[in-house]
């Protein structure tokens, strides 16, 4: 199979657009939409968080029936129709570090109007003057594509070209095994080789600044990645000291959004490799994080996707942080 029609079949089942080579004849206009620029302060750091642009799923990929899923959103006044999902990206100024993104969306365009929000993370990076040169660190949760294919460009060549990047060792030993082994009883093989040959193409790039991860321990001043599994077998969460009590936790795909696995830990979708794992490591970090004042960066919640997770009367519960100083800037492009 082509690559292009290998990365349709997988973003059909991910329910995600390909794009990449579209994006240059497509008609719609790339500056008619105002960029994401959210500006936030915690302990002595200035961060930003921009956004590659909504997902929207027109289907309901949950393990539980369309009405629960709907009567969740409904709660919270939030569509299924469709479910609009984040790409929330964080970028910040770290002392001794330098300048740090964490997951780089999924950098597709295409004309479909359901995926008509995506690939805007180097627009928005224009908008508030950040050239992709500037980016000295790369930090990525996990290898699906909507986190890591906005490393290279439609060319396969870097994006960030003077970025190292830092990825947990069992993920990238996981998308990168030869022959690619699959443990999961739950997604097709294909499926995961389709993402394995994504996640090689965007990394493969940054060879030889590809820096691997183990467990619980900190690759740079204050950034710890910490192994939450289940989503993908070497899933992390990434806590960035800031100074001070409260860190900064990235938290990636550990859930999606409040009202389906902030709120039912147990449901899960299909393309996550151990469902069981997942469901534990989700109740296990928000438990963690609901005994603690951190600050929460959630990849796929509303736009800026920070905000604390809090024991509910059910379970847990999401609370958006109250600085909500969103600064909507206009592209420049
Ligand atoms: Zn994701």
């Amino acid at each position: 199979m082509s690559p292009c029609k290998s990365l349709y079949a997988l973003l059909a089942l991910l329910s995600l657009p390909c794009l990449p080579h579209v994006a240059a004849s497509s008609s719609r206009s790339q500056c008619s939409a105002n960029a994401y620029v959210h500006h936030f302060n915690l302990n002595n750091i200035s961060g930003i968080i921009t956004s590659d642009g909504p997902i929207r799923q027109s289907q309901n990929f949950f393990s539980v029936p369309d009405a629960a899923v709907t009567l969740s959103y409904s709660f919270l006044f939030r569509s299924t129709s469709p479910i609009v999902w984040q790409q929330n990206i964080l970028l910040i100024d770290l002392p001794n570090i330098g300048r740090v993104l964490v997951d780089t969306g999924l950098n597709a365009r295409v004309p479909n109007p359901l995926f008509a929000g995506t690939g805007l993370l180097m627009r928005n990076l224009r908008a508030i003057h950040v050239s992709p040169d500037s980016i000295d660190v790369v930090l990525l949760t996990h290898g699906h594509p909507d986190h890591v294919a906005g490393l290279v460009d439609d060319d396969g060549n870097r994006v960030f070209r003077h970025a190292t990047v830092y990825v947990g060792e069992i993920e990238h030993d996981f998308w990168t095994a030869d022959p690619f082994i699959n443990p999961s009883s739950r997604v097709p093989n294909a499926t995961l080789e389709n993402i394995s040959g994504i996640y090689r193409r965007s990394l493969s790039a940054y060879e030889p600044d590809v820096v691997l991860v183990a467990n619980a321990t900190s690759p740079l001043p204050g950034v710890t990645f910490l192994l939450y599994p289940g989503h993908t077998p070497g899933h992390s969460v990434i806590q960035i000291d800031v100074g001070g009590d409260r860190k900064l936790m990235c938290v990636g795909d550990a859930w999606f959004s409040q009202p389906d696995q902030v709120r039912n830990p147990e449901w899960v979708r299909p393309v996550e490799t151990d469902g069981l794992q997942g469901f534990q490591s989700r109740v296990a970090l928000m438990r963690n994080l609901s005994n603690s004042a951190d600050l929460v960066l959630a990849y796929h919640e509303e736009f800026p996707g920070l905000g604390h997770i809090v024991r509910s009367t059910s379970g847990f519960d999401w609370v958006a942080a109250v600085d909500r100083n969103h600064d909507v800037v206009r592209s420049q492009c």
